[in-house]
């Protein structure tokens, strides 16, 4: 049989539609939710991603500050850049495109953006929110984890007491999806470069969360029947032809439910960006 398709838009559309009646609650008090996107150097991939976010948070009627930094910027030069956004009243939340380029220690993000305006889950704010449970209404759970489970309760994939197997171990992706999975009652594993029997362990998972960075690392051989499929890989090869982790044509035969690459989480985790913009404003004008 084939599988169900979990696109991205039609979650998309009903974070949206709900965020609605807080954006305009906002308008009615003269705020507009602002969201600064700071980018070092030209990677295509960021000004592609910058530029979906634009068109997307235009229709929301939301604002983007831009800021394009050098790829030879100073570590000095980038931090006072935060300092003063985190500074700026009208600045709701920051986002970073990352990784930072090598000359760069990415770890001073963890305290250098201000936990209330870090909406991209990167800062040990909203880290403590997300592994130890004790960041209720301070910082956000990174956009792609909260995109994972997004799509899941959206398309009524139920979790708990599910078997969720996660391959990835980043603090983007696969760590913080594991917990938001656990934090749903799922029983779950975290696998990595050096899980034994990768295919195996994928294969008695319910709900299977492929978050590695490699093309077509999931071939039918990691996949069984009724599994939900959650395909975060953006993977961009020679020719600009995108794809995710899995080998979707064989998930399609295999499996219960699969997102797509192009068209599943992603699309969903500039949503869920926006939505936590939104949130931010309402916090930090006293609306939440
Ligand atoms: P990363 O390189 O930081 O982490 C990859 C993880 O996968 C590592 O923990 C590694 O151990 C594991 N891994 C890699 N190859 C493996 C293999 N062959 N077997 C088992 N484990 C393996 O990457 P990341 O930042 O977490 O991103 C992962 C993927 O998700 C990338 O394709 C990235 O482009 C994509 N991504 C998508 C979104 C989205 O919104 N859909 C957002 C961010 C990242």
């Amino acid at each position: 049989m084939a599988a169900r398709i979990l696109r991205g838009a039609p979650v998309a559309e009903v974070i949206h539609r709900e965020l609605m009646p807080d954006i305009e609650a906002l308008a009615a008090r003269s705020i507009r939710p602002c969201l600064a996107v700071l980018r070092v150097g030209e990677n295509p991939g960021d000004i592609a991603y910058e530029r979906g976010l634009l068109k997307k948070a235009s229709a929301l009627h939301i604002d983007v500050k831009s800021v394009a930094l050098p790829a030879s910027v100073s570590q000095e030069t980038l931090a006072a850049e935060i300092d003063a956004l985190n500074a700026s009243a009208g600045v709701h939340g920051i986002l970073v495109f990352r990784p930072l380029p090598p000359h760069i220690d990415g770890g001073f993000l963890r305290a250098g953006i201000a936990g209330e305006k870090d909406i991209d889950g990167v800062t040990n704010v909203s880290l403590a929110g997300v592994f130890a449970g004790d960041g209720a209404g301070r910082g956000f759970p990174p956009c792609t984890a909260r995109a994972c489970v997004e799509v899941l309760d959206r398309c009524g994939v139920s979790c708990e007491g599910r078997r969720a197997v996660v391959i990835g171990r980043s603090l983007v992706a696969g760590k913080p999806a594991a917990m938001l999975l656990l934090a749903r009652n799922s029983t779950v594993t975290l696998c990595h470069r050096k899980t034994p029997n990768l295919a195996a362990v994928c294969r008695e998972a319910d709900i299977l969360v492929a978050a590695a960075g490699c093309p077509g690392l999931v071939t039918g051989d990691f996949l069984s029947a009724g599994q939900t499929v959650i395909d975060v890989g953006i993977n961009v090869n020679a020719c600009g032809v995108i794809s995710g982790d899995v080998d979707f044509e064989a998930a399609a035969s295999i499996v219960n439910a699969v997102t797509p690459v192009p068209g599943g989480v992603g699309t969903v985790t500039s949503s869920v960006l926006l939505r936590h913009v939104v949130e931010a404003a309402a916090r930090q004008t006293g609306a939440a």
